[in-house]
């Protein structure tokens, strides 16, 4: 069953554990280079939502934090959901 940590969600599919926001991503648009981190713009580590994602690179990453408005980080994060969002994704094994 799913887990967390770091405030990540982790999905256990075929024996191995993902990250319940790179499965949720990649159900919705296709498989993300492995290099790839997935950067979540409303800054909610255990969201899932697929469009409150976008791939890019630890610099990226780094940058967002020091940049980004608080504002608008925590107009997304009311409607991540991530708790309700998770359990669906593991109920239904992709994104409802
Ligand atoms: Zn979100």
């Amino acid at each position: 069953m799913g887990g967390r940590k770091n405030g990540y969600g982790r999905l256990m599919v075929d024996g191995k554990s993902l990250l319940a926001h790179r499965l949720a991503y990649a159900l919705a648009n296709g498989p993300i280079p492995p290099e790839a981190i997935l950067r979540h713009i409303c800054d909610v580590p255990a969201c899932v939502r697929p469009d409150h994602l976008v791939p890019g690179t630890h610099e990226e990453n780094m940058r967002d934090r020091k940049t980004r408005k608080r504002d608008l980080r925590r107009n997304l994060a009311e409607r991540c959901d991530p708790e309700v969002r998770s359990l669906l994704v593991l109920a239904h094994g992709q994104w409802p």
